[in-house]
């Protein structure tokens, strides 16, 4: 017989997360899980679902209806924008510059749609002049998909031109905000963004596992008017919305995650107690104090100034630094977590993430005072 009577409690260490997520949770958020749990259509849980809409309206800047969190990690999110909008047979606009850049084409092809790759160094911007040039070299292009925040490189695209774009040649937009969303600007209407979804565990400091999402009455009508029914039954919204829509009649379509949900809750309430252009001012302000005191390390950014994520700082690995030796005595020594590069920057950068909770002058403090002592 298998047996495991000498398994202890798993009491996880206290680490400072200053890379590219998950990010330090709220004290307030990890409370929040340990409440009670009810049933997911229980009244009570039915008033805080409520809310948390609300909340998540105020998040995206939306007052779009379609404003949901998917019961799942960010890249649920991704897939759910993509296997609800997109038909096979359609051509989607897909703007790579960094890993995740490349995972929205792959959810394009699987689609059984015809990705049309636009590409950008790793570390530079998505160039809305290439995207033009695409959209007028596709008029049968029916998508625009591209990543806000490049959380590979830490690098900011425009997305406000790129989503009015879009617009301009009748396409509808398909935004990946899990690194923006609460820690740079973004506004979901007034920029006309179409499909968009982020994740808990990212500038919201919630715990991972869920994904906001939201979609404008174009993309609705979009969902509605498919040819052939949404290939996932899970991540289907036109069932999901039966129990996330608020006009009394939810019904069954999974367990919710409902402790989860109190924490994103709770999340998301703080932000809006902070107030969303305060705690993307914080980001920028905690940002240049790190850019100071790299400075003075001598360490030097991977991203030009006027493009750079104030809540993803993307450094290049001193020459003839030894890069995992170096992150693992941080993690060691000082219970620090900073992120390694990946793909073209594997062995080459450091990611430090400064993304929401985590936003603030300890986080600074620590990391420059562990960078400078393991350096030395
Ligand atoms: C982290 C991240 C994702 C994926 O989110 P998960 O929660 O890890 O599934 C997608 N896009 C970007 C830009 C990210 O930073």
């Amino acid at each position: 017989m298998i047996s495991a009577p000498s398994i202890k409690p798993f009491f996880p260490p206290q680490r400072t997360l200053m890379g590219p997520g998950p990010s330090d949770v709220y004290p307030q958020v990890v409370h929040a899980l340990s409440k009670p749990t009810i049933g997911h259509l229980d009244p009570e849980f039915i008033r805080m679902m409520d809310e948390l809409k609300a909340l998540l309206q105020y998040a995206f800047q939306t007052q779009n209806p379609m404003t949901l969190a998917v019961s799942a990690p960010g890249s649920a999110g991704m897939e759910t924008c993509f296997v609800n909008l997109v038909e096979p047979g359609d051509t989607v606009i897909v703007c790579r510059n960094g890993v995740f850049g490349e995972r929205m084409r792959q959810n394009v092809e699987r689609v059984g749609a015809t990705p049309v790759v636009v590409d950008n160094a790793w570390g530079e911007p998505v160039d809305p002049t290439a995207v033009e040039a695409a959209l007028k070299a596709h008029p049968e292009a029916k998508f625009v998909a591209f990543v806000h925040a490049e959380t590979s490189t830490g690098a900011l695209s425009d997305a406000k031109t790129l989503a009015a774009l879009a617009r301009q040649y009748d396409c509808l937009s398909i935004v990946d905000a899990v690194t923006s969303l609460g820690g740079v600007e973004l506004r979901v209407d007034e920029w006309g963004i179409d499909a968009i979804y982020s994740g808990s565990q990212k500038c919201l400091s919630c715990v991972p596992g869920l994904s906001p999402v939201s979609f404008s009455d174009r993309a609705v009508e979009q969902i509605k008017a498919r040819k052939s029914p949404c290939q996932s039954w899970f991540l289907d919204q036109s069932l999901v919305m039966g129990y996330w829509s608020g006009d009394g009649k939810r019904s069954y379509h999974h367990t919710a995650p409902v402790n989860a949900l109190y924490a994103l809750h709770e999340s998301l309430r703080l932000l809006a107690e902070e107030g969303l252009e305060q705690a993307w001012a914080r980001h920028k302000a905690q940002h240049q104090a790190l850019a100071a005191g790299l400075a003075d390390l001598n360490i030097e950014f991977i991203v030009e100034a006027d493009y750079r994520l104030p809540q993803l700082n993307t450094v290049k690995v001193p020459g003839g630094v030894d890069d995992a030796a170096i992150r693992g005595r941080l993690l060691n020594e000082f219970n620090l977590e900073v992120g390694a590069g990946l793909g073209d920057l594997a062995g080459k950068a450091w990611r430090i993430g400064l993304m929401g909770y985590g936003a603030r002058s300890e986080n600074v403090a620590l990391c420059l005072q562990a960078l400078k002592q393991v350096l030395r």
